[in-house]
């Protein structure tokens, strides 16, 4: 049983309900739809199949969707591509033209006024790079520093500048307001650039009396990274989206930045997923590279919450057998982690009420006693929240009567959530908690496990017991 969550990116090679199966059975936590290329049928057949399945198979996992945010977009271009050549000079416009070698169109209006003489714009996934040389009347003049393909409609990246676009394109909240009706679980935001932009979908999702949807931030521009202590704050979560990233900022930095931001996360308390071309070579190959299984595992060893797959489950030849090989390197770098350290630096950042304090108790009282379980009945998740902070050694069953928090703690490092009908009585949930343990964990009879929560149920608002049993 893996702490590190698993989401997997729904996709062609994914999305039929045998698929969807394999890969529960093999790990997956959370799937994610990429609105960029999903249509409402196919998100409205995906969010059927998984409750189908997670009643057949007696699971939780959630469902995601992941916004387009707000995009610049390359206008038509002759037979639908050209290659623009290095060091050749080319002309941008912001009215309609047919593009070809020498000229394209971007739709983005004030696009001339707002960028700088020196700004980079990148083109086909940060393939192809121009730099701006000279604004005209209707054009910007650019030369091409790297050269290559550029297809019509395809994304632009103008780095390091402050586009006037709302952050919440009319299709976005469309395809929110769809998430909602679907009682979607989590919330991905790409391109976030401030905290603002997290409480403009918070106010929709307020409009629309939705209060359990999860919010995630995607960082993957300059401005994220510089106001990420106010992101984190403002969100549940944050996803490391490395793909983006590496086109936004110079790729070699992105070590440095994952590790920090998880780091951020850990301190707060927020979820932090990694993400992106984590097992890329298996879209193609039965085996990771070493290097591959290196990333996965630093990323646990980092202290993240999650890890995410995109292409691999979407186009990828192998989805199961990339989730089975996540699943073995998860395991084996969760056996390599110094939980200790994890527990002493979230003490530190610890506010240090009551709740905060029987976690700390309870996850050093689980490692030292190599206990096989911590169980905590939940009505908000707040407990197991504050538990899987400090990273315990051994999973953390959350048992909640409420389906929509059960949903949302599927991404916490160390939570397994479970349904249950609302026990009464510490008795009744001793009772649970051996049913429950027994039937996820290999367990026996001498082995300990610890109960935690707050009691009594519903009247107290955080933690105030801890008792260790033994099977
Ligand atoms: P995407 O984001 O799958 O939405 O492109 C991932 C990334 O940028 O890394
Ligand atoms: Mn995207």
């Amino acid at each position: 049983m893996n702490k590190t969550k698993i989401i997997a990116t729904v996709g062609p090679v994914s999305n039929s309900t045998e698929k969807l199966e394999q890969l529960i059975k093999n790990g997956v936590d959370v799937f994610r739809i990429n609105l960029s290329y999903a249509t409402k049928e196919f998100c409205l057949d995906i969010k059927e199949k998984l409750d189908y399945l997670n009643q057949k198979l007696n699971t939780n996992i959630a469902l995601m969707f992941d916004t387009c945010g707000p995009e610049v977009r390359v206008g038509r271009i002759h037979e639908k591509e050209a290659e623009l050549i290095t060091d050749t000079k080319i002309r941008i416009y912001t009215d309609d033209v047919l593009g070809d070698q020498t000229k394209f169109s971007l739709d983005y209006k004030r696009l001339i006024k707002d960028v700088n003489y020196d700004t980079i714009i990148k083109l086909s996934n940060g393939k192809v790079e121009l730099q701006v040389l000279d604004k005209g009347n209707d054009y910007l003049l650019c030369l091409v520093i790297k050269g290559g393909i550029v297809r019509e409609n395809s994304i632009a990246n103008i780095l390091d500048v402050d586009l006037d676009l709302p952050f919440i394109s009319e299709k976005d909240k469309d395809f929110i307001k769809f998430a909602d009706e679907l009682n979607i679980d989590f919330l991905c935001l790409s391109a976030v650039e401030s905290h603002e932009h997290i409480l403009e979908a918070n106010d929709l999702l307020i409009d629309l009396g939705n209060n359990h949807m999860s919010i995630i931030a995607k960082i993957q521009n300059e401005q994220a990274i510089t106001n990420i202590d106010e992101i984190i704050n403002a969100s549940d979560g944050v996803l490391i989206s490395r793909g983006d990233l590496g086109i936004e900022v110079p790729m070699e930095r992105i070590p440095g930045i994952q590790k920090t931001i998880v780091s951020k996360c850990q301190d707060k308390g927020k979820i932090s997923i990694v993400a992106t071309e984590m097992m890329a070579s298996m879209e193609n190959n039965l085996v990771p590279t070493r290097a591959e299984v290196s990333d996965v595992a630093n990323a646990v060893l980092d202290g993240t919450d999650a890890v995410m797959l995109s292409g691999e489950t979407t186009i990828g030849k192998y989805p199961v057998e990339t989730v089975i090989a996540m699943e073995k390197i998860l395991e084996s770098a969760e056996h390599d982690i110094e939980y200790i350290e994890f527990i002493d630096k979230a003490l530190k950042t610890e506010n240090k009420d009551i709740t905060g304090l029987i976690a700390h108790s309870v996850t050093d009282a689980a490692l030292y006693l190599k206990c096989k379980a911590i169980f905590t009945p939940t009505m908000s998740g707040y407990t197991a929240r504050k538990i899987s902070r400090f990273r315990p050694y051994c999973p953390i069953i959350a048992a909640s009567p409420d389906i929509e928090t059960v949903k949302s703690l599927q991404l916490y490092f160390g939570v397994y959530p479970i349904l249950i009908n609302e026990p009464k009585t510490i008795d009744r949930v001793i009772e649970l908690s051996k049913k429950h343990i027994k039937d996820k964990i290999d367990i026996n009879p001498k082995d300990k496990y610890i109960i935690t929560g707050g009691y009594p149920f519903k009247e107290v608002k955080y933690t105030n017991f801890m008792k260790i049993e033994e099977m």
